[in-house]
């Protein structure tokens, strides 16, 4: 596609990345067909193709407007097309250049950014986050429904974290929502990975990977938050203690990922961050496959495989493998490449979408009558357990349970 930037943008990196993008799509449209808000809403500029067509008129320097930063801000940040492009189109990359550009040239109201500044402020700091919830949970019998469905009836357990006690050391990232909703997730692997050789270590003052705030259109808060991680796990992997950093929330390992060219333009963060990115696994590639007793079987199970999983990290297959390996029986997922809504504060932002992408999800997970529903990603988890019939878990603390039948520690 022929690109004439605008001068306010031409010759920054940020401008020179997105015209590199913009020259690979050829608007053939084949990311429509895949693209869930297209499909919930029907509207051209509702897809790719169309938020693609409205970018490349705000960086030309053609007049934007708050309908196009709706239909920006209606982007789950999915990424299904980018797995479906032919052209290589880097889409994800491309929309949060288009949203910074759009949103400083279409300022949103007081409401919208009050709003979003709270949640900016509130979910990336965990104890702040951790003291809502409990209060929520004393509450949660008098709040009305939709807020009631959001909150878990009562705190989860951490469980047992077994003491460091081998010579092969990982750090996993503790997170920023996790810790209060889930804290038996780093706990399961941590136990899941002890009785594979490995110890799992949370380093201290850590906090949120920056994707929070960084897909609100707080960038450069997202990018501080980048770097406050890195400079926490800085000196255990400088002296060459670990040999991975996990995630056990997909959305998070995506983003560890990226660090390199999120901070590539910073001279002090650059080759830190490019070193962390290149140690970022998701847990599914640490536990490993061959070491899993195999299993009779057991509980029937349907994977949700979480967008930033299947195409953020471009890993499929791996979870369901480990989980039929330890004897789970895998039911089929139909249109499993779709998201179910949840894409970090997508669902708190826009619930009627996110909703109805849930409702569609769930039919499609639970029409193979699973005894239980399995996710790889905290946002996927919470979202999903408000509406569903069956338990919604992380596939680590299933294989956990297996495993304890199997491999007493
Ligand atoms: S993003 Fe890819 S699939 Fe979509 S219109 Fe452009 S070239 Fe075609
Ligand atoms: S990221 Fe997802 S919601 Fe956004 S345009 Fe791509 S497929 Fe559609």
């Amino acid at each position: 596609m022929q690109t004439q930037l605008a001068d306010f943008i031409r010759d920054t990196a940020e401008g020179r990345e997105a015209e590199e993008i913009l020259r690979k799509c050829v608007h053939c449209g084949f990311c429509t067909a895949t693209c869930p808000t297209y499909q919930v809403l029907g509207d051209d500029l509702d897809s790719p193709r169309g938020r693609i067509y409205l970018m490349k008129r705000a960086l030309e320097g053609a007049s934007v407007s708050g309908k196009t930063r709706l239909h920006l801000d209606r982007c789950l940040t999915c990424r299904a097309c980018e797995t479906t492009c032919p052209s290589g189109v880097r889409y994800g990359r491309l929309v949060d250049i288009g949203r910074a550009v759009v949103e400083e040239r279409a300022p949103r109201n007081a409401r919208d950014r009050m709003k979003r500044a709270m949640l900016a402020f509130s979910l990336p700091r965990t104890a702040l986050f951790t003291a809502a919830l409990r209060l929520g949970t004393l509450l949660r019998p008098v709040l009305p429904a939709p807020l009631r469905k959001k909150i878990p009836p009562r705190a989860e357990r951490a469980g047992h974290w077994p003491a460091p006690r081998h010579a092969r050391k990982m750090l996993v990232l503790a997170g920023c929502v996790q810790p209060a909703l889930a804290p038996a997730i780093n706990a399961a692997a941590a136990r899941v990975l002890d009785r594979f050789g490995v110890s799992l270590l949370e380093a201290s003052g850590t906090g949120c990977c920056g994707a929070l705030r960084f897909h609100l259109n707080y960038q450069d808060a997202g990018r501080d938050d980048m770097r406050a991680l890195i400079d926490a796990w800085w000196p255990m992997v400088e002296r060459g203690e670990i040999e991975a950093i996990v995630m056990t929330a997909s959305g998070c390992g995506v983003t560890v990922k990226e660090y390199a060219p999120l901070l590539a333009n910073d001279e002090r963060y650059r080759d830190r961050a490019l070193r962390i990115s290149s140690l970022a696994k998701d847990l599914c590639e640490v536990v490993p496959l061959d070491a899993i007793p195999a299993g009779a079987a057991g509980a029937r199970v349907a994977f949700q495989s979480p967008c930033t999983l299947q195409h953020g990290q471009q890993i499929r297959g791996m979870v369901e493998a480990r989980l039929a390996r330890a004897g789970f029986e895998l039911s089929p997922v139909r249109d499993g490449h779709l998201c179910c809504g949840s894409a970090g504060t997508y669902s708190l932002l826009h619930p009627q979408i996110a909703g109805e992408l849930r409702s569609r999800k769930l039919d499609t997970l639970q029409e193979g009558m699973p005894d239980c529903i399995a996710t790889a990603n905290i946002g996927c988890l919470s979202h999903l357990r408000q509406a569903a019939r069956v338990p919604v878990r992380h596939w680590i603390e299933l294989l956990d349970e297996a495993l304890r039948r199997k491999m007493p520690s």
